[in-house]
């Protein structure tokens, strides 16, 4: 080994702070070693100065990537059918980080009714006060989206289903529109992950990932991730993060890209069960009560089924006002269900969400329960349920 030699004539002081090189020679593992790095070093002076030349995809300071971090960035990239990804702290800073970087003062950005909660309030609270609009449209108003498309917007925001209220928007139709008018697209695909729907694919020009739900998948960790279909996307993204000085832990990227590994298998199992409960909870209650893509009675059913290639295993259950105080108390009961928001962990949650729809055509107001499926068994899950079913029935 070069240099081991010479270490010997080295003060203790400065063995302690240079690290001996040991052979990496036959070892060979599965996992992928957490690279953590503030500084890179270059190996002459001269590619120190050209340190920018190596561009968005080299390694110049660790906040903008390791090893770790672009092994993450690339499986996600191969699942989304993507040109590139970039990892940020959170789900919600993957979509606040597009917003930023597509939008200037005088422009105006297109969501959802349906929009994960905080994208609204971020649009209203930072973007406006900055001079950037937002309006809200239905999430079922596919090609008609064209009307409210003015000079003025850049982006049309989506997510399918619609958190809580699970509408499948018409992706493809509005991505029609949008292409016609120069119209950027983003999708949040959180709910479907790239195993059951790949917005880029329909033409989406940014799809998001919250990795804190099912591809990190333990409820242990925050990351976001947005994946482009551009190389010049990507570019402009990478750019906004370098102002901002935002990055993402090399450990926690390990950990998500260990939860990538187990994912399908957690997948389908939560979404089979999600499913048979909602089939079951629609056959016993107004099938109008029951909010999951694969009902028939669910806005957009007919776009789920064209566009995906299965269900993920949340969905939501309106709870009639008179029947709130009961199943409050039941919920609080449960045994197997924790009572919590976030999703796609092991462990199964009951989310009681309140809706004040502004723009949709589900018109119910008050509480939604939305129901995230774990890997407890199913028989022991359903126990925390069927009083919560029966209560509604009798009041229904
Ligand atoms: C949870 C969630 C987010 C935000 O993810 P965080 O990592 O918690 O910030 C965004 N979109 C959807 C659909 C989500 O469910």
């Amino acid at each position: 080994m070069h240099g081991v030699n010479e270490e010997y004539y080295m003060r203790d002081n400065t063995l302690c702070v240079k690290r001996p090189a040991v052979s990496h020679e036959g070892f060979s593992s599965l996992s992928i070693p957490t690279y953590r790095a503030s500084t890179i070093v270059f190996e002459t002076t001269e590619d120190y100065a050209n340190r920018k030349s190596r561009g968005p995809d080299g390694y110049s300071y660790g906040l903008h990537g390791t090893p770790t971090t672009r092994t993450l960035e690339a499986a996600i990239t191969r699942l989304e059918q993507g040109v590139r990804t970039i990892l940020v702290p959170s789900g919600q800073a993957a979509i606040t980080i597009v917003l930023l970087t597509v939008l200037k003062p005088g422009d105006s950005v297109l969501i959802p009714d349906t929009a994960y909660p905080p994208v609204s309030g971020f649009c209203e609270h930072y973007l406006k006060p900055r001079g950037i609009s937002y309006r809200v449209y239905d999430p079922t108003i596919g090609g008609d989206i064209d009307a409210l498309i003015d000079e003025t917007v850049r982006l049309v925001w989506t997510e399918s289903p619609g958190s809580t209220t699970m509408e499948i928007q018409d992706i493809a139709a509005i991505v029609a529109v949008a292409k016609t008018k120069g119209v950027l697209v983003g999708c949040d695909n959180t709910w479907a992950t790239p195993l059951l729907f790949k917005p880029l694919s329909q033409g989406v020009d940014f799809s998001v990932e919250a990795l804190t739900k099912y591809i990190g998948g333990h409820s242990d960790l925050l990351m976001g991730s947005i994946t482009v279909s551009e190389l010049n996307l990507h570019r402009r993204l990478k750019d906004t993060m370098r102002m901002f000085g935002i990055g993402v832990s090399p450990d926690d990227a390990a950990l998500v890209l260990r939860g990538l590994e187990t994912m399908s298998v957690r997948l389908a199992h939560c979404g089979r069960v999600a499913e048979d409960f909602a089939k079951r909870i629609a056959s016993r209650l107004s099938p109008d009560l029951v909010l999951h893509p694969v009902l028939p009675t669910t806005p957009g059913h007919a776009f789920w089924k064209r566009d995906f290639n299965g269900a993920s295993g949340v969905f939501s259950l309106i709870i009639p006002a008179e029947a709130e105080a009961a199943v409050s108390d039941l919920l609080t009961a449960a045994k197997v269900f924790s009572i919590g928001a976030s999703w796609g962990g092991t462990h199964s949650l009951f989310a009681p969400m309140t809706v004040e729809p502004k723009a949709t055509r589900i018109s119910h107001r008050g509480t939604i329960l939305r129901i995230s499926i774990g890997l407890e068994d199913e028989r022991d899950l359903w126990m925390d349920i069927e009083p919560i079913v029966d209560a509604i029935a009798q009041i229904a």
